[in-house]
């Protein structure tokens, strides 16, 4: 294996309260028609936003049928050809823009994201999630680019229900730890090398941004309203959040929780922080630094008990079939810098739920 780092990033990211109304400037530098995947329930609240931003360009709208499936990428590719469609531009939720992006994978076209909620980093990422068609988990697509153009709307991201930003913020916790632990071990990243110090500090800057603005965000977002605090927290989870910086345990601990049936109610990013904890137990970070972050999640609501993640009184049975998906072959768990076992991720879950029940409780 060549020691060669890695680091990618779009070719541009745009943000601010009414970005949308660029939607046709920066989709004309990609070409003339474009392809609009667009979710049905989007496009109800933001059709007049959309048609006025065209800018003399022209779009086929074709609304997402809700999952990113082999048959809707190829569907969509389809009627992107058929009607000569030249960029293709995804707006909505993460399934969406992941969908647009194969898409326009597989039509060699350029690609312009637009997401709606600040959830993941599903709109900057060089990655697509494939599910079957019932909603399962398929494979993981990697794209040889990150898209074109990022258009990020934070008037459109603040009108959308708070626990979007939330869950986005959870996911974004996992940045920094993920990334020192990447940092240290000796896997390569998704990009197809080692991660670099530039990944590194700006998943420190991330995390800081989280704590410093997260709470003030999450109550202005209530409120509908675009702060700064809102404007830096969209950045950290959506830009400085990009996974580049390499996953490890937590995003691993969190595919493992997808085995319960109890957890499917919660979102990604939700899952994803109580196993930031987890991984923090596991690697016998100070306490202080452990219960900061426990503190911060039960601010902005996020779990941080095996209770509010839906695993009440769960038997060890139970969580062994969460410790041992997480430790399935070719899971990121094996970034860590250090040899992992289903017993010592099922351990470092009790650890971290002790933790969060002696801070709700105490
Ligand atoms: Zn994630």
């Amino acid at each position: 294996m060549m020691a060669v780092k890695v680091v990618e990033s779009p070719s541009k990211y745009v943000q601010g309260p009414n970005a949308i109304k660029e939607l046709g400037k920066y989709t004309k530098e990609l070409g003339e028609k474009a392809l609009v995947v667009v979710d049905r329930k989007v496009m109800s609240l933001l059709e007049r936003r959309i048609r006025e931003a065209a800018d003399g360009v022209e779009f086929l709208f074709e609304f997402f049928n809700g999952e990113c499936s082999k048959e809707e990428i190829e569907r969509l590719k389809k009627i992107g050809i058929e009607n000569g469609c030249s960029v293709i531009v995804g707006i909505g939720g993460g399934k969406t823009l992941d969908t647009a992006k194969a898409v326009a994978y597989f039509m060699s076209a350029p690609v312009l994201t637009v997401p709606t909620t600040a959830s993941s980093n599903a709109p900057v990422n060089a990655l697509s999630v494939i599910y079957t068609p019932d909603g399962k988990f398929e494979e993981y697509l990697y794209l040889p680019k990150n898209p074109d153009v990022v258009l990020v709307d934070s008037r459109i991201i603040a009108e959308a229900p708070v626990r979007f930003l939330v869950a986005g913020m959870g996911d974004a916790l996992a940045a920094k730890f993920e990334a020192e632990a990447a940092y240290r071990g000796t896997a390569e990243n998704i990009a197809g090398g080692f991660s670099t110090v530039t990944t590194l500090s700006l998943s420190q800057v991330c995390f800081e941004t989280l704590l410093e603005n997260g709470y003030e965000a999450k109550l202005a977002v209530e409120a509908n309203a675009v702060t700064p605090a809102v404007e830096k927290v969209i950045e950290a989870n959506i830009l400085l959040s990009g996974k580049t910086g390499g996953l490890a345990a937590a995003h691993s601990i969190h595919n493992g929780l997808t085995e319960l049936e109890e957890t499917q109610g919660l979102y990604h990013g939700e899952k994803v922080a109580f196993s930031v904890i987890a991984q923090m137990v596991m690697e016998d970070r100070a306490l202080e630094e452990i219960q900061e972050v426990i503190a911060f999640c039960d601010s902005l609501g996020l779990p941080v008990t095996l209770e509010q993640l839906g695993l009440k009184d769960a038997e060890r049975d139970k969580l062994m079939v969460v410790a041992e998906a997480a430790c399935a072959e070719k899971e990121t768990i094996y970034n860590m810098p250090f040899p992992v076992n289903p017993e010592m991720v099922l351990d470092s879950m009790l650890g971290a739920d002790a933790l969060g029940r002696e801070f709700l409780f105490s």
